[in-house]
């Protein structure tokens, strides 16, 4: 159910089932023009494809216009309030902005900014939040809730389309996750326009990885999200690596190895918890990145049945251990040679492939 209009950031394209790009913002001082550069160029090295910065002076928006013609990577501007901040980035080269209507003023000024946009043919993200929804939706419904975030988000990408733009992107965020994900389906159905998806103020590394796994993971199964924010309060580099995990562990990544590991039984002889941390940073350590899947058993018994789809396994037993490839035993090693073993026949086959 990805969106069906497809938006140009930079030359990043988002929607149409383009894969979802991830994207993070700057967190460092916006007058610091060295620190948002270094800050800019980590999170690009990182896998950031899209990146934000806040606007929140006149000065503030030069810069974003220098660095803008410095970097490679497509910049949206992130706009409050000032309806004059926006049309400023804009003419420094914004690749996207991000407004939120309900705070950018009359709609006389909205219309200065959409009208800016048009000239530069650049999208408008229009972003509503859970803690800024309009008074007169909040006393409609009584309260904040995933239909009302939703109506906010329609009614205001109504209100640019009106103005005859429809370069958008939305998003709506909340930091409830249940909110969150009904809001998001209620407008994926309702609007053919990217969708952006992230859970806003998710909290601390600890406490926002686990709300964005379980929010942005299941807009991502259901079908719903163009690009992606995780939000953290923490260096945005983590933001760019858990998109990456989460993407991942979905499938929608092949860049690493899928370790598998048995959670242990009354059956496990062996230290299986080292084992299985040993072979994950060995093959960390040695670059091996394949798109592989590498299972660690804790018995000879169940171990290569459980694990029939893994490329290479072993399983440990008593004394001794095997190394299985695709549910079949290949070799019978030393406990003690197991990680080993598994390493060589793993680095064999992808020197036989070079
Ligand atoms: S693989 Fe063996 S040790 Fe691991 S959970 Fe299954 S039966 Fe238990």
């Amino acid at each position: 159910m990805s969106s069906k209009k497809i938006v140009k950031i930079g030359d990043v394209m988002i929607g149409g089932g383009n894969p979802i790009v991830i994207q993070s913002m700057t967190n460092v001082n916006p007058l610091d023009e060295n620190a948002l550069i270094n800050q800019i160029k980590a999170l690009e090295n990182e896998g950031c494809q899209i990146i934000r910065l806040a606007v929140p002076s006149m000065e503030a928006a030069e810069i974003f216009g220098r660095i803008k013609r410095s970097v490679e990577i497509p910049m949206v501007a992130d706009i409050h309030f000032d309806y004059r901040l926006a049309i400023e980035a804009i003419n420094q080269g914004a690749d996207k902005i991000r407004i939120n209507p309900g705070n950018i003023g009359s709609r006389e000024n909205l219309e200065k900014v959409v009208n800016a946009a048009k000239n530069r043919q650049i999208p408008i993200r229009v972003g509503v939040n859970s803690g800024s929804l309009e008074k007169d939706i909040v006393m409609k419904r009584g309260c904040v809730d995933a239909e009302g975030l939703a109506e906010s988000a329609l009614r205001n990408l109504k209100l640019i389309e009106d103005m005859g733009y429809d370069n958008l992107v939305v998003s709506l965020k909340s930091s409830d996750v249940k909110m969150n994900y009904e809001a998001h389906k209620l407008v994926a159905s309702m609007t053919e326009h990217p969708i952006h998806i992230g859970i806003t103020e998710a909290g601390t590394v600890k406490s926002g990885k686990l709300k964005s796994a379980v929010g942005l993971g299941s807009l991502i199964l259901a079908g719903v999200g163009d690009t992606m924010r995780v939000s953290l309060t923490a260096d945005p580099i983590e933001e760019v690596r858990f998109a990456k995990d989460i993407l991942y562990s979905i499938g929608l990544r092949k860049d690493r190895v899928n370790l598998v590991s048995c959670p242990t039984c009354g059956r496990t002889k062996i230290n299986l918890e080292k084992l299985a941390n040993d072979v994950e940073h060995a093959l960390e350590k040695e670059g091996i990145h394949d798109p592989i899947t590498v299972a660690v058993m804790g018995c000879v018994v169940n171990g290569p049945g459980e694990a029939k789809e893994a490329d290479y396994g072993l399983a440990g037993g008593d004394g001794k251990g095997i190394i299985f490839s695709k549910g079949e035993v290949i070799k019978i090693v030393k406990e003690e040679d197991l990680l080993e073993e598994l390493l060589s026949i793993i680095r064999r086959d992808r020197d036989l492939l070079k």
